[in-house]
């Protein structure tokens, strides 16, 4: 059985008399690893070692941090297949979809690779007579990231690839609930040769979290989790001076238009809802069907539904494997029973799923006639529950989707150009997809959502995660003859 400790200024540390906790397998129920939860004494000793390795790795060249970069980037893929099954182990999606998060998670190593071209800076020759005006961008400092269960090793590569590349130090505080995969790809940072204290984890819940976001060392702070934590995280850390970005929950819409191919909706459908058992925050957990599509649709996804494999990740094929826990378990079951409750019709119905069998399993679900006002379609379930919202028209679906709190990513399936451009001007969410149920950005774009899905400006990585990594600093430089100086007391202007 793992052992899962901190790791800080180059070693692991771990207090034995510290709390512990035990990281099971969803799929067998077996404990697989013990967790240890920082000490106040810990989590200081991560900041100091952040703070002391600062200095020195904000003044490393770009060709230093350019290389080391590049060696992690390989020692990650030459891993791939382990870490994913780290993944699959401790998470429970299969292991085809752990090793896509591993690839993408690559995405945003390599976009840090090329930080020397993105963080160039700008200059403005002459910009007033004898006078040159130019920006650079500098470090922020200690950076902070905290991140959740659903994707243990893409999130954190969101955020500590392209904070250390721009100069800054960080601390990763990973769930609680998997934390073998994180804990590796740290390690590897120092096999890549990255100076002692550059990186650092520090294992926890609240309350680790609670002394990270007070600490007067700390930066910034990087967050992705459900909405009621990114506003906390949010609230206490810019109240105490750190620049903050924290990404919370979703509730993605799919609208599926009359003029649709419906068996490439009904695919993607049923794909986006479920790859993951739901357990992502670019989920599809609604489709809204406008019009006469719902019928053919709702029977469309049905008929795939039937056919999906679900079992432990680590068999070759299985399709959708369980959810992370008991207690979500439970609570993904309790919203299935409410929607029905509530008037509902459950179309496919995954509460049957093998209870006589191990691990956490719920399987594919369906509710068709869902409204806005049902606690199944406001809230934000996370897992393989997929509700349909019948729509007259275009615009009657773009304004369930204003109304809803959240404003991650939406998917539009049509066959018309025209509908679609006015779909991505008028709909009020973060991440469009246009006939692309998971519309994630590629590496070097950015990823955000709107509303409630994100507090704060900045999105993370790509372009915007460079920029929230970031200080800005103008510099207006003249050389002028020392004769020809005098004193003048106006404003000064540009001539
Ligand atoms: P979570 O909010 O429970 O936990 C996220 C992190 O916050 C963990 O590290 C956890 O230890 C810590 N934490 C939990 N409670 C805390 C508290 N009260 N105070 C301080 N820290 C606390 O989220 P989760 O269950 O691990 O992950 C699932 C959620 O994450 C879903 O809501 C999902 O939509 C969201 N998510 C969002 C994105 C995005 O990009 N918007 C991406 C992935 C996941």
């Amino acid at each position: 059985m793992r052992s899962i400790q901190h790791y800080i200024n180059g070693q692991s540390i771990g207090i034995a008399t510290q709390k512990t906790h035990a990281v099971l397998n969803p799929a067998t129920e077996e404990q697989v690893a013990e967790i240890q939860h920082a000490a106040s004494e810990e989590v200081n000793q991560a900041v100091a070692a952040a703070k002391a390795a600062l200095s020195d790795w904000s003044e490393a060249s770009i060709a230093h941090r350019t290389k080391l970069l590049y060696k992690f980037r390989n020692l990650v893929l030459e891993n791939e297949h382990y870490i994913a099954e780290l993944i699959t182990e401790e998470h429970g999606k299969v292991h085809s979809d752990a090793k896509g998060e591993v690839a993408r998670g690559i995405e945003n190593i390599e976009y840090a690779c090329g930080f020397a071209e993105t963080l160039k800076g700008s200059y403005s020759e002459q910009a007033s007579t004898g006078v040159d005006v130019y920006t650079i961008r500098q470090p922020v400092g200690v950076c902070v990231g905290i991140t959740p269960f659903n994707f243990p090793v893409m999130v954190p590569l969101w955020m500590f690839p392209n904070a250390i590349a721009c100069g800054n130090t960080f601390i990763l505080k990973p769930s609680d609930r998997n934390p073998s995969a994180p804990e590796f790809i740290i390690k590897l940072m120092n096999e890549a040769g990255f100076p002692k204290g550059v990186v650092n984890l520090i294992n926890g819940g609240a309350e680790t979290v609670n002394q990270l976001l007070s600490h007067d060392d700390v930066d910034a702070v990087s967050f992705v989790g459900s909405t009621p934590v990114a506003k906390h995280i949010y609230e206490s850390g810019t109240a105490g001076g750190k620049r903050v970005q924290a990404l919370g929950g979703a509730k993605n819409h799919m609208v599926v238009l009359p003029d649709a191919d419906i068996d490439l909706a009904a695919d993607s459908a049923v794909s986006a809802a479920y790859g993951s058992a739901g357990e992502r925050c670019m989920a599809i957990s609604v489709v809204v069907a406008v019009g006469e599509v719902a019928e053919p649709l709702v029977n469309a996804i049905s008929d795939r539904i039937d056919n999906l494999k679900i079992g432990p990740g680590m068999q070759p094929d299985s399709e959708m494997g369980p959810l992370i826990s008991e207690e979500h378990r439970s609570r993904v079951v309790d919203y299935i029973n409410s929607g029905e409750a509530e008037g509902a019709t459950v179309v496919c119905d995954g509460r049957m799923h093998s209870p006589e069998q191990k691990g956490f399993y719920v399987g594919a679900t369906l509710l068709d006639n869902v409204t806005t006002d049902m606690e199944v379609y406001r809230d934000e379930i996370f897992g393989p529950v997929l509700s349909v919202v019948r729509v007259q028209s275009f615009d009657d679906a773009l304004d369930v989707i204003a109304e809803n709190q959240y404003g991650n990513g939406v998917a539009v399936f049509t066959r018309d150009g025209g509908t679609a451009r006015q779909f991505q001007k008028n709909v009020q969410a973060g991440m469009v997809g246009i006939n692309v149920p998971i519309p994630v950005p590629v590496g070097y774009h950015s990823f955000g959502g709107w509303d409630d899905s994100l507090f704060g400006d900045t999105a993370m990585y790509g372009p915007e995660g460079m920029r929230f990594y970031t200080k800005q600093k103008v510099i207006t430089s003249r050389w002028p003859d020392p004769t020809s100086s005098q004193v003048d007391l106006g404003f000064p202007q540009n001539t």
